[in-house]
């Protein structure tokens, strides 16, 4: 069984509820089309109150020589204009902006902002740099459970942080 609000497919007929997302499952006799829609309709509310208006943005960090070192310079935030809310499990997104790369197999930790209903919320996204030529850019996979991963590198090559949950 998949779960209506999250996609997630861990469920089973014995749970009470999605054990990712904790939407309820129901089991009905008699009319399941009237019922799958019923479902359908709350699953959606259910999502809207979980991630409805999540919006996340992208910390980068400018660094430039100064008497011979290289120092923090500039630290800004670009927003993602990825809209989480309108994608489904193992949809990809990839950001535009080009990022300069760093050795192959190198941890890089990336700090992302998520906003929801005027909370701001950092969460950081841990990576091991990925092989590849030119630049990098960074991309949203959605994940079940009202979660997501970042990606680092390009549609052929990209390494992929863990699961991060919108939610909180
Ligand atoms: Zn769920």
């Amino acid at each position: 069984m998949k779960c209506y609000a999250c996609g997630s497919e861990k469920i089973e007929s014995s749970m009470s509820q999605c054990p990712e997302c904790a939407f309820p499952v129901m089991t009905v006799a008699g009319d399941t089309a009237q019922f799958e829609t019923m479902m359908k309709q709350m699953a959606e509310e259910y999502r809207g109150k979980k991630i409805g208006g999540s919006a996340l943005g992208l910390l980068t960090y400018q660094y430039a020589m100064k008497n011979d070192h290289l120092v923090l310079d500039k630290e800004s935030e670009t927003a993602l204009s990825v809209d989480v809310t309108k994608m489904t499990p193992g949809q990809i997104w990839w950001d535009k902006t080009d990022f300069a790369r760093v050795d192959a197999g190198e941890p890089l930790s990336l700090t992302l902002s998520v906003k929801k209903d005027g909370k701001v919320r950092n969460v950081t996204a841990s990576v091991k740099a990925p092989a590849g030529e030119g630049f990098w850019h960074v991309g949203i996979r959605m994940q079940t459970g009202f979660c997501f991963s970042v990606l680092v590198g390009n549609e052929k090559n990209f390494a992929e942080s863990g699961r991060i949950s919108l939610v909180g």
